[in-house]
């Protein structure tokens, strides 16, 4: 697949809304669109997407490549008397980046209706309501309604999803802004690993891409997938954030641009305590295709975040994995921001992992 197809499937996933717990019908068109790869796409009852590509070698470990659907955003907690929607984040949102900001509200039926983030008008902000970031719950959602009555009569209710608008932008440099590629960028790469996937011959180790479900909300979708198909190793497709914006210098090293990113460490200590320590022969798999492909890699390890393989590691007998991918700037913001040379390079990067890994493996960290 060259730029500009992995450039169309990009922005065809981060224009679908796919909420936490709201993933159908991403989910739906991921799993029509891995249908063209492989004869056995599933979708299990959490909603996970699952594509199988056996190997030939059934003594080889089976490996899960895996990238989350869902995205973050926000539920409905009230509609006032005007119509006005308070709302409570779904996954960690920035306060910071909403208030004037255009977000989408499902309603029960299904439709989907334009709103507005309020923000005071700047003439009558006093001093320190111009430099304060206001916390979620006393943000408003205006959707042009005059009562709770036209509200609930367009079928919108407390609990229903609301995400941020339709963003799509074309930067300088190949580079791509806009909202969700979170999430996305995973997805376009699964789907490029797919085309690679159905040509091979003699791959030992059977893979299984994964689409998985809640990765923002609690980390655990991916665990359900893996009670189904029960891998050895697991690759998380989730790049690491650049630190080469000024508000980041001296943080990593990792650079749009530059290569593919390798979470040495992940870990999220609010109230979780988890996270993952890169399996050291997913390690050395990785420096090895680098090696033989020529694409770079650029190495992270950092505190404040983890992905699903911190639950998912835990599974069965226990699950070597490694979080890799993509970097991104600006992550979960409205306009977050990643290079189309990096996505393009990603899934060849596996893909040549992939045709490594046999029954010679060693699991054992
Ligand atoms: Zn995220």
């Amino acid at each position: 697949m060259d730029r500009l197809q992995l450039k169309e499937i990009l922005k065809k996933y981060m224009k679908i809304p796919r909420l936490s717990g709201y993933e159908r019908e991403a989910a739906d068109t991921f799993a029509a669109d891995l249908s063209a790869f492989s004869d056995d796409v599933t979708i299990d009852r959490m909603g996970n997407v699952i594509a199988a590509f056996p190997g030939n070698d059934p003594n080889a470990p089976s490996v899960m490549v895996f990238a989350h659907m869902d995205s973050i955003g926000f539920i409905i907690t009230n509609i006032d008397e005007q119509g006005y929607l308070r709302l409570d984040r779904v996954g960690g949102v920035p306060e910071k980046a909403l208030q004037g900001l255009d977000v989408r509200v499902r309603s029960e039926n299904g439709e989907w209706h334009n709103g507005v983030i309020g923000i005071k008008a700047y003439h009558v902000l006093d001093d320190t309501g111009k430099s304060r970031v206001d916390p979620i719950p006393s943000l408003f959602v205006d959707l042009g309604a005059d009562s709770r009555e036209e509200v609930l009569a367009a079928g919108i209710q407390v609990g229903c999803p609301v995400v941020y608008g339709e963003h799509y932008k074309e930067l300088m440099n190949d580079r791509i802004s806009g909202s969700y590629t979170d999430g996305a960028s995973g997805m376009t790469s699964l789907i490029h690993l797919a085309t690679l996937l159905k040509e091979d011959k003699d791959r030992p180790a059977t893979v299984f891409i994964v689409g998985t479900v809640m990765e923002e909300f609690n980390a655990r979708g991916a665990m359900l997938a893996q009670r189904k198909v029960h891998a050895d190793l697991a690759i998380c497709l989730m790049g690491p954030g650049a630190g080469d914006t000024p508000d980041l210098y001296g943080t990593n090293l990792v650079r749009l641009g530059s290569g593919i990113g390798i979470n040495m460490m992940n870990f999220h200590g609010k109230g979780t305590l988890n996270g993952n320590i890169i399996h050291s022969g997913l390690l050395c798999a990785f420096k090895k295709a680098s090696d033989d492909t020529g694409i770079p890699i650029q190495r992270q390890a950092a505190r404040g975040a983890l992905s699903d393989t911190a639950y998912l590691q835990l599974e069965d007998l226990g699950v070597a994995c490694i979080d890799m991918g993509t970097p991104d700037r600006y992550s979960h913001g409205p306009m977050e921001v990643l290079d189309l040379k990096d996505l393009e390079r990603c899934a060849p990067l596996v893909h040549n992992v992939l045709l490594g890994i046999n029954r010679d493996f060693e699991l054992r960290r």
